[in-house]
């Protein structure tokens, strides 16, 4: 667990779904334009991959 990066997406297999943590020594966050990011919805954690515990 990684106590540097707080997360709430708990569909994902990195989760600690307890804690609320994500457990990877480091993630990738990208932005969903070729714009300039001007809100939250523009950017995400591209190192996500759907758990399958949540399916
Ligand atoms: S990989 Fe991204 S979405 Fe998944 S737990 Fe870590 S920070 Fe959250």
């Amino acid at each position: 667990m990684n106590m540097s990066i707080e997360c709430y997406v708990t569909e994902c297999k990195y989760n600690n779904n307890i804690e609320k943590y994500c457990t990877l020594n480091k993630i990738k966050v990208t932005k969903h334009t070729d714009l300039v990011c001007s809100n939250l919805q523009e950017t995400d954690c591209s190192s996500f991959e759907r758990s399958n515990e949540s399916l």
